[in-house]
Parts: C-alpha cells; structure tokens; sequence
C-alpha cells in the first residue's frame, strides 16, 4: 500500500466550478475554489481527502509529504489532442501552411515509419509531456507504412513512460492510393486490421484507452470512412479525428461533397459515437450546434493554429453553447513541441488578442479547459480532470523556481509565469514518474541517445533531406 500527501502553498483542485456561461469574470474571481496551506492524500493510486495541511497532518501524522509547502498542486494536464507520430520530426515546415505542410513533412514522415520509431518516439515525448505536466494524452498516431503496425509502438511508450492516455491510428487511405499500386479494398481491410490489433494491444495497459482514429475525412475514401463508422458501431469504440481546420478543408469538402465537413460527419454517423475532434476552427453557428447537440468535444490547438495560420477557434462561442474544449499541443511537428504549459499560456493569449479583450478567456478558462474540461472531453472526468476523493491520482507539484515564487494570484501565475523547470513531481494513478525535476520511467539522456539516430534515419529515408527540409546526414 503506498499513501503519501501532496503539500502546496496553494492547491487548484478545479473542482466545483460553475459553468462557463455563469462565470463572473472580474479581476480575481477566478480564484474562488483555490486552497490555500492544503494538501492531497492519496492512497493506493487514489485521492482519499483533499483539505488543509494542518488537518490532513493531524490525523496522519506518520505520512510521507511531498512538498515543502511553498508549491502549487494542480491536476495533471490533459493533453487532448497530439500526434506522436510526428515525435521524430520537429523543426521542419514552419514556414508553410497546412496543405503544404502535410504534403511535404507529414504525407512522407508517414510512409516509412516503424512500431519501433514510434515506441521511442513516444517515449522520447513523454518526458516532455510529463516534464509540462501533462499525465493524460490524446493521441492519433498517423502513418502510411501499410503492414507495420506502427501505431502500436504508442501504447509500448506511453505505457514505459506510465503514462495515462487514449490512443488512436489516424488512417487515411487515399495518399496511400496515390503513392502505390495497392486495391482499394486491401488498404481497407488493413487499415481496419490495424485499427482492431492498437484496440488489443491497448487493453492489455490499464492506463491507456482506445479510440478509432480518422485521420481527416477528406484523407478518406467514402468506403473507408464508411466501414470505420460500421466498425466502431459494432465494437461500441468512440472516434478522434480532425475537423474544420483551415478553410481550404471547407471549401474542398464543398467542392467533392457538396456540404462542409461537420455536416459530412453528420451524414456519416461520426456524431453518433463519442466523438472528439481536433481544431473546429471555421465552425459555423449549425456546426456549434451539431456539437453541442450530441455533446461531440474540441480539442483546441492554440500553437498549432498559430504556426501553420490556420485561424482561431471560437473558444467563447463553443464553451457558451455547452461544448467541452480541451487544449492540445498537436502533434510535435506542428507546434513544434509537447509543452503543454506553453499551449495553454498561447489559449489564452489568442484569444485575447484576437477579441482585443482581456477578459474574453482567463487563466481559469484555460486552465479549467487543460484539466477538468479536457477530461469531459475524452470522457474520463470520472476518474481525472480534478483533485477529488475518489478520482485517480494523477497530481503535479510545482515548486522552487523563480516562475512559482510570487504567488499573489496562483492561476493566473500558473497559466502565465509556469515552464516545465517548474514542475518538481508528477504522479500518474499514484505512481511517481517525475521526481525533483527529473522523469524516473524513461531516462532522459539514454532516451535522446537512442533517439537521434532513429530522427536522422527518417528524415533521410522519408526524403526530407533531399527536399532540403532536414540538414541532418543520415
Ligand atoms: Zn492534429
């Protein structure tokens, strides 16, 4: 049995706050809820009590205690949406926007990588998710490799990095029939194939969760797409894709369809399973409703957004109509990093900006969005999103650093003034995985050892060295 207390300065439980529409937003209200001098007790991987320290160290004196009490404790982030099939290709393609970017980074990336790419590759990222304080990960592992089974890499990472998390393939098979020589219906059947064996091998880790994946809906055929959404009717599987990115999204889907790409979810039966869908950027006011009628998620990519130009997200407008948002990194690739922290900060930022006020989103929306919020999304806020008797623990301290050291207002210091060098300890389902500033599950510097060579091998088989978007020599 192992039973210990989380000591904070101040401990942002995120639980019990009012919706979205019935927030007084004025300066300092967001700090209704906080703790202050408090502590989280958990026992045998979940929280048993969260109250002040002086309480909690009165009747269990004998305790181990994490923390010094200077600290914040905060729920572990909720990453929910990202692509750890990107974990080896950073850095490239910043300069273009999305159609370009996938044509010439992630269409080739996705043809030649491997179960093992990806199994370090994920290892690799999550020492940057959990060193931002992320403990739960949405991902959509995307590839072309037809045969390699390469999604299934994911679980064997994040399951050594003990990670919590719900994995995903994002097929496409139409860039698959493009580049090969390969019968519709083979692709099909193996995409399928694939879909049921990262649904095997994700149930044999207690941490990890499986959704099926659509890579985009214009990446595939109607006859894909629609034996996918048969498939996930017979299993009970819920689905992750990606919708309304860019306009150019809108307006091809208009040209081969004749209706916009949330309305062809619709007709496909997408919105009929528990539905998560990355970005929902040009959403129209019947699109807001569509989700908010079948109580489908975004998950919000503020950097991504940002990098490739795609446009902003009505954040105000999905929350206001009931819709949960959760914040994502995106893929490592389009971002160009896992830094939760650093997405967070930049939903906020966005949205101020883009409204030019300062009041449209705070620190507590976003912050309420990376945790408690992001659990609704993925459906897990029975178990994470907040620090509550009876959910899991998954629990980050933050403490002894400049960034945490003045704290007149937590949250907003939290969601402005935090980087990863401020996350000291990190527990997934009690299970410490980061202690004083360092991952214990997955070595850091072996990990970016045996890493390196297996970047520069797919930077150049994937040809990313010959169309001068890698420097790296093989
Ligand atoms: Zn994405």
């Amino acid at each position: 049995m192992t039973e210990f207390l989380v000591r904070g300065r101040y401990v942002l439980s995120m639980a019990g706050l009012p919706a979205p529409a019935e927030r007084v937003r004025t300066p300092g209200a967001h700090l209704d809820g906080v703790l202050t001098d408090a502590a989280v007790h958990v026992r045998d991987g979940a929280i048993v009590a969260v109250d002040g320290y002086a309480a909690l160290v009165a009747a269990q004196a004998h305790l181990p205690v994490h923390g010094d009490g200077t600290g914040l404790v905060i729920p572990g982030l909720i990453s929910t949406h990202t692509h750890l099939s990107e974990s080896l290709a950073t850095g490239m393609g910043s300069e273009l926007s999305l159609f370009e970017w996938a044509d010439a980074i992630v269409a080739p990336l996705g043809m030649v990588l491997t179960r093992e790419d990806a199994a370090e590759g994920t290892a690799l990222r999550a020492i940057e998710m959990l060193l931002s304080g992320v403990t739960t990960v949405n991902d959509m592992f995307c590839h072309t490799n037809i045969g390699s089974r390469a999604s299934l890499g994911v679980v064997d990472g994040l399951t050594r990095a003990g990670m919590r998390g719900v994995v995903a393939y994002g097929a496409e098979d139409l860039p698959l029939l493009e580049r090969s020589t390969l019968a519709p219906g083979d692709v099909i059947d193996d995409v399928l194939a694939e879909q049921h064996d990262l649904a095997a091998h994700a149930a044999t880790a207690p941490l990890l969760d499986f959704r099926y994946g659509v890579g985009t809906l214009l990446g595939q055929s109607d006859e894909l797409l629609a034996a996918g959404v048969e498939e996930c009717r017979r299993a009970g599987w819920g689905v992750h894709t990606h919708l309304a990115e860019v306009r150019e999204e809108v307006t091809t889907a208009r040209h081969r369809w004749g209706h916009r790409t949330v309305e062809h979810s619709l007709r496909a039966g997408l919105f009929e399973r528990p539905l998560i869908a990355g970005h929902g950027v040009w959403l129209t006011e019947a699109d807001i409703a569509t989700f908010a009628r079948h109580g489908a998620a975004i998950a919000h990519n503020p950097v991504a957004n940002m990098i490739l130009a795609s446009g902003v997200c009505p954040v105000p407008r999905l929350r206001a109509a009931g819709v949960p948002v959760g914040i994502g990194t995106d893929g490592a690739a389009s971002n160009d990093s896992q830094d939760m922290l650093q997405a967070v900060k930049a939903a906020a930022l966005l949205q101020k900006v883009h409204h030019l006020d300062a009041l449209v989103v705070d620190a507590l929306d976003v912050l309420t969005m990376a945790t408690i919020d992001g659990a609704r999304a993925l459906g897990l806020d029975h178990l994470v999103g907040s620090l509550e008797p009876g959910k899991r623990a998954d629990i980050v301290l933050l403490q002894d650093t400049v960034d945490v050291a003045v704290l007149h207002d937590p949250v907003a210091q939290l969601v402005y003034g935090a980087s990863p060098r401020s996350v000291r300890d990190v527990w997934v389902d009690g299970v410490q995985v980061v202690a004083d500033h360092r991952c214990t599950t997955v070595d850091e510097a072996t990990q970016i050892a045996r890493c390196r060579p297996l970047a520069d091998r797919v930077g150049v088989k994937a040809g990313l060295v010959a169309t001068g978007h890698s420097v790296v020599t093989g």
